[in-house]
């Protein structure tokens, strides 16, 4: 096993991961430590090289520091990304030699899931480490899978998004949701029971047929899912979903959804300034899971878990309201903010 820690900027922390007998192969983006150890999920997905991996872990670490600052979390911003071995492989021996790894850092990151790994996985990393969070939950404590902790502060940050920007509850609008795994899929029942209208599309077409036949949301292409007549497009899949051409071609005034780094580039917010689409901050919006996970790492119960994911709308809407007094987008008015909080400690709210 190698765990080689080098720097990449002054304060970020480049850890390589490489363990030819299991297969695990990857890299710790460790990017703030200010406000308490770095916390992120570990993504396993089939990068096609070391580099791809390394880039996004960088940003997603970045994106972790500003969304724990923002949720007010005690904790610095980190993420993993492993690439997912081609062909067969022992998965729980990948698992414990990646929380061997974890735990040679000595709770300078706390791991979690993300796309790719599971509540099994976490169990794995667990036999080596204690610095892992997102395992099954017990009585009353945090814990469990984050997903659905994720999808309920996004709907409510959809909420007041949909307050800000049509002036109404959710109930006869209509949202596009792109990607219907752990968090869109849970997000769908969540509007479907709100009165919302589903348009869906994922590359993985027994999730999407799943909730088709269950909630009667309306398919689409994976091509379209942007461009479709709809009020509100929530991006859950991967990132990137936010582009100059995707966001020429939008009909929705909202965008409220649960991936991660949903710009493909910082102008982009500009734009759907510039055509009136009102933006929530992914990072704010999908706060919930880490919310879990942190609370589970710090020992704390469900109901600390429930009272900072609500939070979130009332958080949204006041930023939402800011933006639009100062005419900035909201992702400059969230960052500004984040960078700001990662510079000194604060309490924990709520
Ligand atoms: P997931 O793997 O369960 O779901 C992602 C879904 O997107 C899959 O069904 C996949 O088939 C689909 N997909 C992939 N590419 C697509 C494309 N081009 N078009 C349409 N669908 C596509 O992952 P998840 O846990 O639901 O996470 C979704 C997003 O939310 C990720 O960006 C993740 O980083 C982010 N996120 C997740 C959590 C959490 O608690 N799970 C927390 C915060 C942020």
């Amino acid at each position: 096993m190698v765990v080689q820690v080098s720097r990449m900027t002054p304060a970020a922390e480049f850890v390589r991961l490489e363990d030819p007998a299991s297969g695990l192969d990857g890299v710790i983006v460790i990017h703030s430590t200010v406000r308490g150890p770095g916390a992120g999920g570990c993504r396993f997905w089939p990068y096609p090289d070391l580099a791809a991996a390394g880039a996004d872990a960088f940003r997603l670490a970045e994106g972790m520091s500003y969304k724990n600052a923002m949720a007010g979390l005690p904790f610095g911003g980190a993420k993993a990304v492993l690439r997912r071995p081609a062909g067969d492989f022992d998965r729980e021996a990948l698992f414990r030699a990646f929380g061997r790894a974890v735990a040679e850092l000595g709770g300078s990151y706390v791991t979690a899931e993300d796309v790719g790994t599971t509540v099994s996985d976490m169990h794995s990393i667990a036999a080596e480490t204690r610095h892992v969070a997102g395992l099954a939950a017990e009585g009353g404590r945090a814990g469990g899978d984050p997903s659905p902790w994720t999808a309920q502060g996004v709907f409510d940050a959809m909420e007041a998004g949909a307050a800000h920007a049509f002036g109404s509850s959710l109930r006869g609008l209509t949202v596009a949701v792109q990607g219907t795994g752990n968090v869109g899929g849970e997000l769908c029942r969540r509007l479907a029971d709100a009165g919302a209208d589903l348009v869906i599309a994922d590359v993985n077409p027994e999730r999407r047929d799943r909730l088709e036949k269950i909630l009667g949301a309306h398919v689409v292409d994976v091509a379209d899912i942007h461009r479709v007549e709809a009020d509100i497009f929530a991006p859950c899949a991967l990132g990137g979903a936010l582009t100059p051409e995707s966001v020429a071609a939008m009909k929705a005034k909202l965008v409220c959804g649960g991936a991660n780094n949903q710009l493909a580039s910082p102008e982009v917010a500009d734009l759907m300034l510039a055509r009136g689409i009102a933006y929530v901050p992914d990072y704010v919006a999908n706060a919930g899971g880490i919310i879990s996970v942190s609370a589970e790492y710090l020992g704390e119960n469900r109901a600390h878990v429930v009272a900072r994911v609500a939070q979130i709308g009332p958080r949204v809407a006041a930023l939402l309201e800011a933006a639009a007094r100062d005419r900035r987008s909201p992702a400059l008015v969230a960052d500004r903010l984040a960078e700001r909080l990662i510079g000194g400690v604060d309490r924990i709210a709520a």
